[in-house]
């Protein structure tokens, strides 16, 4: 395929129908109907009647990622187009929707660049979505801010709960790559000015509210979560949480409209729902549920997408969003591209575009062991390979034979440069279609009764084949606390680079045999799940040397230059 438009070049040219149209075929009544914009809206999940219907979930995950790009998203957004298309087709009438996260503007601004997709597969409008959109990350962060401001000023008025300030655990939080603020000192300058303390600032897809957003079944389920936030400790170690202050009322309130779900729509016309976005290597990595939840009302078929490698986003998915609500998979397509596997089999990334078959050959361990780590659950995933112009035949038939040898379902999509509304995932439409039709075993990977270490070391052992875990004098400490105050019965939820099996981001394809190292662990009560900090991974990430940033623009009429 030749492709010479960028991303934003596209969308710019797409023509977008009314988003009222849109709604109104996606079966959304009039009286839950509030739009943003022209192309935007807000559903009111209490105004839709519930018929009963219970579409079927695709999950949409990958392999380790690479700098080199698997297109995830272009492939989720692509791959619910070419089922629309499909069911057009066999005039079933059936619907298919989209349930994807909203990018963080960090990431946007710094190396990735946005989160709507790529080439003939994107969400649109792409510029708003990718901006700001209908300010849900604000609010979120406004939320999460104005509980830090509040924990400060009760300790300032007198302390009534005799909050320890040099245990506070809840963070203050920015939608941006911004390394200065991970570690600060607030209330400088006098008694006038505060009490001082050290304080830090993690990026808001990573903090708690938005955790709690994105798990919570309604308001009232969000009012509850935020209550049972655990904000930091007394003197005498005691947890508190954001009940015993007294502000989830407020709290809640500051998030009611945010709570709806966005929808927008595809350059094909699919409707998709897009809607809070945890990342999946320091968060838990998926759209809110109740986005997930209104789509499976809503459609026959829904494909939702789980961040970087299947080792976070699915295991995430599959231990910690479908128990907090009825969202199970039925199907799970895994991304592949030859390029990245080519550098997990050792390639720089200079050298993906030529030939190398000897590469793939060997990196192709990094997809095993992926394709394993799915089974381990029950499912047995579609292999989507994602192509890409520079893919020679040889590549891609060795490819396709090599998932047929392993008996695992796989077909190759060009959606990103046919689109899914063309005929670039027919076969990928298929063969998922198929798997649906097939009934799977579904489990979790861990009883919850298991205790928070062994949760750990039975992740790190049978999904990232660690052959120890070294907890760290901080961590061991905290899984006493965790087990004192009688959280050994939540999912752990591990902060770990995306780009390796491993915490260490270098080793590549599938390494085995190493020590997983956990620094520390942040119970996080309201969300419902301890996150374990490996590696030197980041709460709070920064912005790289050429950030995407120096790219940008915007012209005299309004419209973006160089957002990707
Ligand atoms: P992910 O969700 O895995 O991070 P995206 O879907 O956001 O990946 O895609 C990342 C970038 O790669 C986008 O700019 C997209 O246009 C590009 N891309 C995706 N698929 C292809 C492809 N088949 N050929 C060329 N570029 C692609």
């Amino acid at each position: 395929t030749v492709q010479v438009l960028s991303d934003l070049e596209i969308a710019q040219q797409a023509t977008l129908q009314p988003i009222a149209d849109i709604a109104e075929a996606a079966g959304v009544p009039a009286a839950a109907f509030e739009p943003y914009g022209k192309f935007k809206a807000k559903l009111n999940v209490e105004q839709i009647p519930d018929t009963g219907r219970r579409g079927q979930v695709v999950l949409v995950s990958a392999v380790s990622p690479t700098p080199a790009g698997e297109g995830k998203s272009t492939l989720t957004v692509g791959l619910a187009d070419s089922l629309s298309r499909a069911f057009s087709q066999d005039g079933s009438g059936r619907r298919a929707m989209i349930a994807l996260r909203e990018p963080s503007l960090g990431p946007t601004l710094g190396m990735k660049g946005g989160a709507t997709g790529g080439g003939y597969s994107q969400v649109l409008p792409m510029e708003e979505i990718n901006l700001h959109f209908t300010g849900d990350f604000h609010a979120i962060t406004t939320a999460n801010n104005a509980l830090c401001a509040l924990i400060d000023n009760h300790i300032y008025q007198g302390n009534a709960l005799n909050i320890d300030p040099r245990r506070i655990t809840f963070k203050r939080v920015l939608d941006m790559n911004d390394r200065a603020l991970r570690e600060v000192v607030i209330g400088l300058g006098g008694p006038t000015q505060g009490v001082p303390r050290q304080d830090g600032f993690d990026i808001t897809v990573a903090s708690e509210i938005m955790a709690v957003f994105c798990l919570s079944k309604n308001l009232e389920e969000l009012k509850e979560r935020i209550g049972r936030i655990t904000f930091g400790y007394d003197y005498q170690r005691k947890p508190l949480t954001v009940a015993e202050l007294g502000v989830e009322g407020a709290l809640t309130l500051l998030l009611k409209e945010a709570l709806k779900p966005n929808l927008v729509q595809t350059i094909a016309g699919t409707p998709a729902l897009v809607h809070g976005g945890p990342f999946a290597n320091i968060a838990h990595g998926c759209n809110s549920v109740i986005a997930t939840s209104l789509a499976r009302r809503l459609a026959d078929v829904v494909v939702t997408e789980a961040g970087f490698g299947a080792d976070l986003g699915a295991e995430k998915y599959l231990d910690i969003t479908s128990r907090a609500a009825d969202i199970a998979p039925d199907a799970v397509v895994l991304v592949a591209t030859v390029r990245a596997l080519k550098m997990h089999g050792g390639l720089a990334k200079s050298e993906l575009s030529t030939p190398n078959l000897a590469a793939l050959q060997k990196g192709v361990a990094n997809l095993e062991r992926h394709i394993a780590n799915v089974r381990q659950f029950g499912l047995d995933p579609v292999i989507s390979i994602n192509r890409f112009s520079a893919d020679s035949a040889e590549e891609l038939d060795w490819l396709v034979s090599w998932c047929e040898s392993q008996q695992v379902a796989v077909a190759v999509a060009d959606v990103w440069g046919r689109g899914g509304g063309g005929d670039g995932g027919d076969e990928l439409a298929a063969k998922v279609l198929k798997a649906l039709a097939t009934p799977n075993q579904f489990d979790h990977l861990y009883p919850l009764d298991l205790p928070v270490k062994e949760k750990i070391e039975l992740i790190a052992g049978q999904i990232y084949r660690a052959s120890q875990v070294e907890f760290a004098p901080a961590a061991l400490k905290r899984l006493a606390e965790i087990e004192a105050n009688g959280w050994n019965s939540l999912p752990v939820c591990i902060a770990k680079t995306q780009y390796s099996f491993s915490d260490d981001a270098t080793l590549l394809g599938a390494p085995s045999g190493f020590t997983l190292h956990v620094r520390d662990l942040v119970p996080k009560t309201g969300a419902g799940f301890v996150v374990a900090l490996t590696g030197a991974v980041m709460t709070m990430p920064g912005l790289p040397k050429i950030p995407a940033a120096l790219a940008m623009n915007v012209d005299a009429q309004g419209r973006a230059v160089g957002l990707s």
